[in-house]
């Protein structure tokens, strides 16, 4: 994915008055500019549950051990043969699931790839899904070297297999929870509106055209929040609304000062789903590393991430799933 916070904005502001005069080399960063920022649009107020009963399970520690096991495979980029033992991987965590691929041919600027999204969907008795997503493929353009994306790619996909475990076999009052195993949310060459989230742009087309879209109550994303420095992002281009629900689950498990404490752009699966009027949060912390030395180098390893980390990134979205279930009503789309 692809982010830029206000400091940076200001800083591209004024590279660009100072390089006006050059007016291709510009071309592409100002085509990157974000949407709307989030907060001109007025908030709907929310009801909320009372905060009762016990907090969701999460097993941080088998999601760490998960995380492990994906990345043992190597880098796992689009078309690549360790990319076709992670989806194996995934099937066999999934056995006995209702589990569905979306398999196509991406037309990318390096060639045809295969990519397949998978979706592993667990019913509830209420009418509506929540999409929980995550992408599993690993940087193209780092393929021949060690990155392995422990915390782009393997952390976020170990969280959706351990949420399958929470919720293989148990009854379920509120809405269906479909996760979502993106592919190819990458960019082969460098991150453009149609060189990136191939995976999301597909499935989002497929679900406008099959009515499943309009089902879809919230899409939650998790990407990089395995990172033992969490703080997570307030992105402006998800829906406020359903980031207020993330940080009142949030609150309730009191980890809050985890979240939303940085204002950034954020460019991602969840765009395509946006784009269609799917209510997102994208819940995201770009900022790994200092500066972000640790994003999309050969630094993303196991050590920059803590089981902590993946506890509370993971009891708050089923925190978040726990609260969405019981708002009534949720607001208009
Ligand atoms: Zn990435």
């Amino acid at each position: 994915m692809r982010g830029m916070n206000s400091l940076r904005w200001i800083l591209l502001a004024g590279a660009l008055a100072f390089l006006a005069c050059d007016r291709d080399k510009d071309a592409a960063q100002v085509q990157a500019k974000p949407a709307t920022p989030a907060e001109d649009a007025p908030l709907p107020k929310l009801t909320l549950p009372p905060d009762e009963g016990p907090a969701p399970a999460f097993d941080a520690d088998r999601a760490m051990k998960y995380t492990e096991e994906i990345v043992k495979f190597g880098p796992r980029p689009i078309g690549s043969a360790n990319h076709k033992k992670v989806e194996d991987y995934f099937l066999a965590h999934l056995k006995g699931d209702d589990v569905e691929s979306d398999s196509f041919t991406a037309d990318t600027p390096e060639g045809k790839f295969p990519v397949r999204n998978i979706i592993a969907k667990f019913p509830g008795a209420k009418d509506g899904i929540i999409v929980i997503a995550s992408h599993y493929d690993t940087n193209y353009p780092l393929r021949n070297t060690s990155f392995i994306g422990a915390n782009d790619g393997a952390a976020t996909s170990a969280l959706l297999l351990e949420f399958a475990n929470q919720l293989r076999g148990k009854p379920n009052n509120g809405y269906s929870v479909w996760l979502l195993f993106t592919d190819a949310e990458e960019a082969v060459k460098s991150w453009t509106n149609d060189d990136s989230v191939y995976g999301t742009k597909h499935l989002a087309a497929k679900w406008q055209a099959d009515g499943t879209a309009k089902r879809i109550k919230a899409f939650l994303l998790a990407d990089m929040i395995g990172d033992a420095d969490l703080d997570i992002d307030r992105d402006k281009n998800s829906t406020p609304w359903v980031q207020s629900v993330v940080y009142e689950a949030a609150t309730r498990l009191g980890y809050q000062s985890h979240f939303f404490v940085r204002d950034n752009a954020i460019f991602d699966d969840h765009g395509p789903f946006m784009k269609i009027g799917v209510p997102c949060a994208d819940i995201i912390d770009i900022n790994y590393g200092y500066n972000g030395v640790f994003h999309h180098t050969v630094q993303d390893t196991l050590d920059k991430l803590s089981t902590k980390s993946l506890g509370i990134s993971g009891s708050v979205i089923l925190e978040t799933v726990r609260i969405l279930d019981k708002m009534e009503p949720l607001p208009p789309k």
